[in-house]
């Protein structure tokens, strides 16, 4: 029997907040009669903000459908419900050799919650996002129908990146990679500002799987862009050391860490950031080495609940695609110039996506996270504008600010999305917080 419970949630940046009524079924089999007027599913929440919430409404927690229900050994075909984690996966197939082709920067997300955004690794520019490694979804629609999609159907292209708003995602075919070891063979190169920054971007790029750069988003004029550059590979058995080489495959227990509790909000101040973007700088020389998946995918996760150092009243996270490079150096200058700043900001390279709703675009990404203060907005938004003409976008899976017209303007692919999502659902049975918002419930 499916629990109901009436509880106040957040997304991982503990802002906005909603009175839902959480449904939490114990079987597959439960879930057609658990579509009820107003619902949205959610995953483990880590969407930044509004995407998993439904103020009012019901909210379908997929957690407990987390089977595994078939792994084809040979091409490495993962067969699961969506409620499977990626921490889930690499526990049981990394040991195996199995990796997913496409992750986010924390393994405490859901099949269909990384379904639902379309999310990108540090591999976007190369291997897209994780919709081009999904062999199948089954999809629950309003209805009550099971589809079995595939990418073959335009109704797959609006449900990936479609956050949960033309169906819950109950099953998933995945397609892993095979890697010989849990390492990473890791180039790190720290950079004395933005120039140098993209030309080792330029330089390095076009030899390495996975590029990601930090940028201390504190330092401007000379050091504007400051940061690390990193790259990866999975490494091969050949390159380990024979201490390593005794156990290539692990997979990492932890975290080892918790933030105890809500940082108060005089630590967050212009200090404490410099401070953490200073260490950061020191304790990442330029370097080449081997660091496990979790150093080098999931530094984050390493502390549980890192997101209460942003104190309770939270933090949003900023993340934006902007074609041009000279485009990216002007809004970081904006953004330092302004501070306010942010512990992590995290620069990527993005290729093209597929999809009616696809965040990425060729171009750069950057991400930051701003603790909600006041005047924040009033300092966002405009800017939010400009990246917009510019011909950029804001990660809808992140964005806690965009309105109707800015998402709408920047989003060409809405009007056809719009129609595939009301042939499945005309009495907008589904709808977030977030759909509200942008116009597309
Ligand atoms: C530390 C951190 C790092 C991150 N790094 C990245 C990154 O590098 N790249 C990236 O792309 N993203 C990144 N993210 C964002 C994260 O990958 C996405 O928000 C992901 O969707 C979260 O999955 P979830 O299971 O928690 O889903 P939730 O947050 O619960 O839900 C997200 C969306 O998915 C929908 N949804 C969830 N389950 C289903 C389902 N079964 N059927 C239909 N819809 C469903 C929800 O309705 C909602 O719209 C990061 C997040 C954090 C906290």
């Amino acid at each position: 029997m499916a629990k109901v419970e009436e509880t106040l949630l957040s997304g991982w940046g503990n802002y906005p907040k909603a009175r839902v009524k959480l449904l939490s079924p114990s079987f597959y089999n439960e879930l057609p009669r658990l579509l009820k007027k107003s619902l949205i599913a959610r995953g483990l929440g880590r969407s930044y903000a509004d995407q998993s919430l439904n103020d009012g409404g019901y909210v379908l927690n997929l957690n407990p459908l987390n089977r595994f229900l078939k792994f084809d050994e040979i091409n490495g075909i993962l067969k699961a419900e969506a409620g499977v984690s990626l921490k889930e996966i690499l526990e049981v197939f990394l040991p195996k050799g199995w990796f997913p082709y496409v992750t986010p920067g924390t393994k405490y997300v859901t099949l269909g919650g990384m379904i639902a955004s379309d999310v990108h690794g540090k591999n976007h520019h190369r291997e897209g996002s994780v919709s081009e490694h999904v062999i199948s979804l089954t999809l629950l629609t309003p209805k009550g129908d099971f589809l079995h999609l595939t990418p073959k159907d335009d109704l797959y292209w609006a449900t990936v990146g479609g956050m949960g708003l033309t169906g819950i995602v109950t099953e998933v075919e995945l397609k892993l990679r095979r890697v010989e070891t849990s390492y990473i063979l890791y180039r790190a190169f720290r950079v004395a500002n933005i120039d140098a920054m993209l030309d080792v971007f330029s330089k390095y790029d076009p030899h390495h799987t996975y590029s990601v750069a930090w940028i201390d988003c504190l330092a401007g004029g000379k050091n504007l862009g400051r940061g690390v550059v990193m790259f990866g590979e999975h490494a091969p058995l050949e390159a380990l050391p024979k201490k390593l080489k005794r156990n290539p495959l692990f997979f990492k227990k932890g975290p080892q860490l918790k933030f105890p509790f809500y940082a108060p909000s005089f630590l967050l101040n212009d200090l404490t950031m410099r401070l953490f973007n200073w260490a950061y700088y020191l304790t990442h020389p330029t370097y080449e080495g081997l660091v496990d998946y979790e150093r080098f995918f999931y530094p984050l996760d390493s502390i549980e609940s890192w997101n209460r150092a942003y104190g309770q009243r939270g933090f949003i996270q900023f993340q934006f695609v902007i074609p041009s490079a000279e485009d990216m150096k002007l809004i970081l200058e904006k953004i330092v110039k302004h501070g306010g700043g942010s512990f992590l900001a995290v620069l990527k390279r993005m290729g093209k996506q597929r999809g009616y709703l696809p965040f990425g675009i060729p171009g750069w990404t950057l991400a930051l996270d701003f603790p909600i203060k006041s005047g924040l907005f009033d300092f966002l938004k405009p800017l939010m504008r400009e990246i917009v003409d510019r011909g950029g976008r804001f990660y809808l899976t992140k964005d806690a600010l965009m309105d109707e017209g800015l998402f709408k303007a920047s989003y060409p692919g809405f009007p056809r999305w719009y129609e595939l999502r009301r042939s499945v659902d005309q009495d907008g049975i589904l709808s977030s917080d977030l759909a509200k918002r942008l116009g597309m419930a």
